[in-house]
Parts: C-alpha cells; sequence; structure tokens
C-alpha cells in the first residue's frame, strides 16, 4: 500500500489517494475553509489551544490568528466490485442564507470525479454517515429546475434512525429550513424518487463494508469500516472533527447534540483506533488526511502517512 498526492492544475486541487492491491481510496475534498477555532470547539480555552496546537500536524491551526484548516472530504473508494462514495460535500448551487460559506457554490467535484474516470453513473452506493447539510450535498443536483440524484444508479444509504429523526423534525417545521434547507433539496427529493435504503446502524453493506453506531454528535450518525485481510479503514464522520480533538478528546464540537454521547463515541472510537492501528479517514481534517492514531487512556496523537508527490496532467 501506499499513498500518492494527485495535484490537478486546471481543477485547483490535490487529492490524496490510498492504493492498496485491487483497490483504492481518493480523499476528493468538496471544500477546504479557514474557520475560527471558537466557531467549532467553543469549549477549549486558550491555554488548552496552545497546547493542543503543538500536537496537532503542522498546518493545520494558525495560533495567531486562531483559525483552523477545515476541509469537507467526499472519499471515493474504488474496488473490481463496486464504487462507493461516503458522505456528499457541501454540493453546488444550495441556497444556506444562514451559513455564507455553503451559499450556492461551484465546486469541481463532478470534473473530479471525471478527472478519476468516475461518471455518475458508475457509482453503486452513495452513503450518508448522517444527514447534516455538509455532508449531504452531492446527494441531488439542480436538473431542469429540479433537485434530482446526482448518482442515478447508486443506492442511496443512510442509518435508518438518522432518517427517521430528520424526517419527523421536517415534520413539525412548518418553514422547511430543516438542517439550512437540506432536508428539502438534498434529502426530500431522495425520498421520493429513487428512495434510500434506510439500514440499521450495524449494517453490512456488501463484503467488508459495514457501518458502525457512532451516535452523539446526530442522534443516528455511523462511522464505516472497509476490513479486509489486508485493511482495517475506518471512515469517521463526525465523530472527531479536527486534530486538535486528538490530544483534547473531551472537547466536544459547537455541532454535537449530544455532547456527553458524542465524548465518548470519540474516546472509545480513539482508544480502539490506536490498539487496531486502523488506517483513519477523517471527514473534515485538512490534508494529509490518511494517517493512524497513537497513544492511549485519553492522550492521543495524529500520525498522517507520508505521502508520495505526483502531478497530474
Ligand atoms: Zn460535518
Amino acid at each position: 500500500m501506499k499513498i500518492v498526492a494527485h495535484h490537478l492544475p486546471e481543477l485547483n486541487v490535490t487529492l490524496h489517494q490510498f492504493q492498496g492491491t485491487d483497490l483504492r481510496i481518493t480523499c476528493i475534498p468538496d471544500m477546504e475553509a479557514n474557520w475560527p477555532v471558537k466557531a467549532l470547539l467553543g469549549s477549549l480555552s486558550d491555554d488548552e489551544l496552545q497546547e493542543a496546537a503543538q500536537q496537532a500536524p503542522a498546518g493545520s491551526m494558525d495560533v495567531e490568528k486562531g483559525t483552523i484548516r477545515l476541509n469537507f472530504n467526499i472519499y471515493l473508494i474504488e474496488t473490481p466490485d463496486y464504487v462507493a462514495l461516503i458522505d456528499a460535500g457541501v454540493g453546488n448551487q444550495k441556497i444556506r442564507p444562514d451559513r455564507p460559506a455553503w451559499h450556492q457554490r461551484n465546486s469541481a467535484f463532478l470534473d473530479i470525479l471525471a478527472a478519476l474516470g468516475v461518471q455518475p453513473s458508475d457509482v453503486n452506493y452513495l452513503i450518508n454517515t448522517h444527514l447534516h447539510a455538509d455532508h449531504v450535498g452531492w446527494n441531488t443536483v439542480l436538473l431542469d429546475g429540479k433537485w434530482q440524484a446526482a448518482f442515478p444508479n447508486a443506492a442511496y444509504i443512510v442509518p435508518e434512525g438518522e432518517l427517521t429523526y430528520w424526517t419527523q423534525i421536517h415534520a413539525e417545521n412548518s418553514d422547511k429550513t430543516t438542517l439550512h434547507g437540506a432536508f428539502e433539496d438534498s434529502i426530500k427529493p431522495i425520498i421520493e424518487t429513487i428512495g434510500f435504503q434506510a439500514v440499521p446502524a450495524n449494517y453490512q453493506i456488501c463484503d467488508g463494508l459495514t457501518f458502525e453506531p457512532a451516535f452523539g454528535h446526530s442522534p443516528g450518525m455511523v462511522v464505516v469500516r472497509l476490513k479486509s485481510a489486508e485493511l482495517n479503514v475506518l471512515f469517521t464522520a463526525d465523530v472527531i472533527h479536527h486534530p486538535l480533538q486528538l490530544s483534547q478528546p473531551f472537547a466536544a464540537s459547537n455541532f454535537c447534540k449530544a455532547p456527553d454521547q458524542a465524548r465518548e463515541t470519540r474516546m472509545s472510537l480513539l482508544e480502539n483506533a490506536a490498539k487496531e492501528r486502523v488506517i483513519m479517514a477523517p471527514y473534515h481534517f485538512p490534508l494529509p488526511v490518511f494517517g493512524q492514531v497513537e497513544g492511549g487512556e485519553g492522550i492521543y496523537s495524529y500520525v498522517p502517512f507520508d505521502v508520495e508527490i505526483t502531478i497530474k496532467d
């Protein structure tokens, strides 16, 4: 196995790709941004932040400006048997007036997929670990003035607890702003057309690809594990938002629905990841994304893998 970085100059993006036998996993950032650290991790004191920043990988935080690098990474898995996308970014042209950074975006995600040789019709599984607006954007695209499934041949797979929860919330919400508008433009069009496959939080999608419960950040959230004799990769969704939380795993994000439960989920994930030498594929970490967790007993560090650089023309 190796990790390769492809820079695609015409699309202004760098893709980190995990290459195994018969398999590749590509991290496609739908968006990369600088965020004020307190807007994400408001509970950390200035001292805790300084300390955590020293442990975090270089470039993941600008201590002077008080900002962190935060990505929105869609993972593409390609095997001889299937093509899967794990989480679906912010999407394009979505109306998000209360989230200016997500409002009416025009990202090159589909062009990047095409550059990798993947057409929308090739995708077999579109997986939503949870239904927050920054994880469902590319569920749909605007075609002929209508939001339609972006991956028409894919099974759209979601944990059933998550779909039930947000459907209920939306039914009670008369102003249609559930999930910043994402329920109306990225979830409902799927329910009303090709449908979701709503599955238990412990579920095998296909050989070697499984859901595992990771509740707390959102009520029905799961993580996704890709396991074979050769590999143990964990797509960690929003159990951990940023490398700063490795040395400060008690720090819940400002966006966790049940912060105590989210904290327990994070602690047990980190403990297991360190023990099992899991290959981490985090959703919101900046590049370099792929890495391993080291440490134990509540104090961890993130050790990204070395990356070979290639320039793709
Ligand atoms: Zn998120």
